[in-house]
């Protein structure tokens, strides 16, 4: 294996440019690409439409590496967490999320965060390396498997969106994240549309524009106060990024001609935290912050871990919020936690989670 190469996790134009130094002819590309990607192929042996001297020159150059699965748990209400392990022996959480006509695949982007959001589990490990592209595909690839999903379809999956939300954060490792993204929205492979894919950030300003510009998925950025003194306690990025500054780079995002058509909104996120940042006056702050932003807010009732200094809201508080949002036309919904019984929820991941299922 020492000198082959993943072939997961190389972009088209990599792989365009390895297999013409290898001299492949081009068409050859599409083909490959489609059996790896669409077809979801372990073995080169499986593709039937090279051929045999062909077959051969990519086995003693590459091979089709995916993580592995080391956990696979599912919670009583559907959710299923997979704990996936990479060639050096890390691991990230990766979790799906089955709604009534589709499922969400969370990813993770990072091995632990460098960012020390307070409310954050993964926040409290230390960022221990940046996932690669063939990672970040390789959490997609090693899902579907589990569920049977190939070749890549179109409609009535099981996994049918994804969102950035796992551990990490994806705009502080954009290259990898936009290189996988790339290659799992692509027209030849699995195909998926990018208003299926959402990316989730703090807050990396200088990053938005070009996700936006790049990848065009849909946004939702983790707000979590409306007051840059409390937001620089508990998203610290805060202190580099201003709110304001945040909030401008939402406003550009899907630019002028999407804009225009009016149907993509920007996610708000907001982590309901007891006596913290759930007072009324923070939801009227929140109406006049946004009132220029065609957004809607996700308030997600705190998640627990052991360790944490947060409590959540009371529904009755969080539903007060909700209405303060709602009366003034912003859709507000209220996250409903999946997966608590595996520590599969939102903010509960961390990558030695079987040292987390005994506590
Ligand atoms: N780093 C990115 C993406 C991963 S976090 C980001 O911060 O956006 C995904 C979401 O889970 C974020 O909105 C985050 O704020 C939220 N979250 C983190 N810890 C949580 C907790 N304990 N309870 C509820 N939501 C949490
Ligand atoms: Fe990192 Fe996001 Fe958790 Fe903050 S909320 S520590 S950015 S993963």
């Amino acid at each position: 294996m020492t000198n082959k190469q993943n072939i997961i996790g190389l972009s088209r134009e990599e792989l365009a440019e390895k297999f013409a130094a290898l001299g492949l002819e081009k068409f050859r590309l599409k083909q490959i690409w489609q059996w790896v990607y669409f077809y979801g192929v372990r073995e080169f042996e499986k593709m039937t439409n090279l051929s045999k001297p062909t077959r051969q020159l990519l086995e003693d150059n590459f091979y089709i590496g995916r993580p592995t699965l080391s956990r696979d748990l599912q919670s009583i209400d559907g959710t299923r967490k997979f704990l996936i392990k990479f060639e050096d022996g890390q691991e990230v959480e990766t979790v799906h999320i089955p709604e009534a006509d589709r499922g969400s695949l969370c990813m993770s982007s990072q091995v632990g965060c460098s960012l020390t959001c307070t409310f954050c589990h993964t926040g409290t490990q230390k960022l221990t390396r940046n996932l690669s592209s063939a990672d970040i595909v390789g959490q997609f690839m090693v899902a579907r498997d589990a569920f049977g999903e190939w070749p890549s379809p179109n409609d009535g999956r099981i996994i049918s969106n994804i969102v950035m939300m796992g551990m990490g954060e994806p705009l502080l490792n954009y290259d990898n994240v936009s290189k996988a993204l790339k290659i799992i929205m692509d027209e030849e492979g699995i195909k998926l549309s990018k208003r299926k894919i959402t990316l989730s950030t703090s807050g990396i300003v200088p990053f938005i524009q070009q996700c936006g510009e790049d990848l065009g998925v849909n946004l939702a950025v983790s707000l979590h106060a409306v007051r840059d003194e409390l937001r620089d306690e508990i998203v610290p990025i805060n202190k580099k990024w201003k709110i304001a500054e945040l909030l401008e780079a939402c406003r550009k995002y899907y630019g002028y001609k999407e804009d225009q058509s009016g149907w993509r909104r920007i996610t708000f996120e907001y982590v309901m935290l007891k006596g913290v940042n759930d007072s009324l006056a923070d939801a009227r702050e929140m109406v006049r912050l946004l009132k220029d932003i065609r957004a809607k807010v996700n308030l997600i009732p705190f998640n627990p871990w052991p360790g944490a200094i947060y409590e959540c809201s009371t529904k009755e508080q969080i539903e007060a919020f909700s209405k303060i949002l709602e009366d003034a036309g912003l859709s507000a919904p209220i996250r409903r936690p999946r997966g608590q019984d595996i520590m599969a929820a939102c903010g509960q991941l961390k990558s030695d989670s079987v040292k987390m299922q005994k506590i």
